[in-house]
């Protein structure tokens, strides 16, 4: 039984991949906004997992759905019907405003769906010839770590070694409408986008540029594929980041919070003319869609419509980007974000700021280098988010 943080950092770190470097900090319980190490230490998570803990560690409500359905069936595999998976498509479908709904597990899981859609959709509904398909994504973009999200993305890290790529693929620069249409050919099946790109360090597009974006994918005939599995259920302030411009994608991809960091699950929706492509034995997943998934995204979708997570975020985003403004340090280059989703660009490197931060009991994590996330689940109150900036006082004033 490992007890103390270097005993479990050390068991980590010999026989684990090292394909992340997290902080040194092990995580041994949580609650809410609240966090625990093996030493008693507590912390403020203001990552939320990359946003995949919205509603708060172990929500009582979820974690009571998680309980209830073990107790009933955990997975059928998609060879029988369980009772769950009706109940969560509708809600889904009524949330997204879309006809069909398709599970997976995992983010990449759903984008990797996602690009099946519309490259078949591009084939039978609109007429391309075979293999011509061609998706549009943007530059600094993160759709995940599989060989198509990898095949998307612009960042060599992400890609260097792992050739041969995915064809079929050309990278615009986001938010430039003119390079956007010009990129658009005959070919152009779908236009993949984060809303406010997320790992690329909270960067919000120019205003008018996804609602013009969704217009020249009208007039060409290419499906607005938007990737909400990080800005979606609520972090951006609205249900969907694409909702700050209406915007009512062709395709939404969520996953994240729809498990409400409990269980993993995630999914495309979209209208029948584009989701009815798929065909039995065209795509799936053993796990996906499962009934303990179901379950916990049900209840997960409740907790934020309940506890009007959304509207919270908008307010509480609102109130601490302004409580951050106070700051004053010539290394602040900007700050931005939408709702409880803020990046802190710094002209220097932000490890070691959350390095410091960490030391003050405010978990958060640099993204590309120089810009400091802070994205806590939606719960918290503005008492506490005056506990994190006392601390974000110390650290970066
Ligand atoms: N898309 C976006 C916008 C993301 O932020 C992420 C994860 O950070 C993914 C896709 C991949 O999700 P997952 O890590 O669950 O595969």
């Amino acid at each position: 039984m490992n007890t103390d943080t270097a005993k479990v950092i050390r068991q980590t770190e010999q026989y684990g991949a090292t394909n992340y470097n997290p902080l040194p900090i092990v995580i041994t319980k949580a609650e809410g906004i609240w966090v625990k190490d093996p030493e008693g230490n507590t912390y403020m998570d203001m990552l939320s997992a990359y946003s995949a803990v919205n509603q708060g560690h172990r929500h009582p409500k979820i974690i009571e759905a998680l309980k209830a359905q073990a107790d009933k069936v955990t997975l059928t595999s998609r060879a029988f019907h369980h009772d769950q998976l009706g109940v969560w498509y509708e809600k889904i479908a009524k949330l997204t405003q879309k006809e069909m709904v398709l599970p997976m597990n995992t983010g990449a899981e759903a984008v990797e769906t996602a690009v099946k859609a519309v490259r078949r959709w591009g084939y039978q509904e609109k007429g391309i010839s075979d293999n011509q398909a061609e998706i549009i994504a943007c530059v600094g973009n993160f759709h995940g770590r599989t060989m198509t999200a990898v095949s998307l993305s612009s960042d060599q890290e992400y890609r260097s070694g792992f050739g041969p790529m995915l064809p079929g693929i050309k990278l615009i620069p986001y938010g430039e409408i003119e390079v956007l249409k010009a990129a658009i050919t005959p070919q152009t099946v779908g236009l993949l986008i984060e809303p406010i790109q997320g790992e690329a360090g909270i960067l919000i597009p120019p205003t008018g540029f996804l609602k013009e974006a969704y217009e020249v994918c009208k007039e060409n005939n290419v499906l607005f594929v938007a990737d909400e599995i990080q800005t979606g259920l609520g972090r951006s302030g609205k249900m969907f980041a694409s909702d700050w411009e209406d915007v009512i994608p062709d395709m939404y991809i969520l996953g994240k919070a729809l498990g409400g960091g409990v269980f993993p699950i995630s999914c495309v929706a979209a209208n029948r003319n584009i989701l009815g492509i798929f065909n039995p034995g065209s795509h799936g997943s053993t796990f996906g869609g499962n009934p303990l998934a179901c379950a916990v995204s049900i209840a997960a979708l409740n907790v934020i419509e309940e506890e009007h997570l959304v509207e919270r975020s908008l307010r509480l985003g609102e109130y601490f980007i302004e409580r951050l403004k106070e700051l004053s340090n010539p290394i602040i280059k900007e700050i931005r974000g939408r709702g409880l989703f803020i990046g802190v660009e710094l002209t220097v490197r932000a490890r070691p700021y959350c390095e410091k931060l960490m030391e003050k009991g405010l978990l958060c994590k640099e993204t590309h280098e120089s810009v400091i996330r802070f994205a806590p689940p939606l719960i918290i109150t503005e008492e506490e988010l005056d506990w994190a900036m006392e601390r974000i006082k110390l650290v970066l004033s």
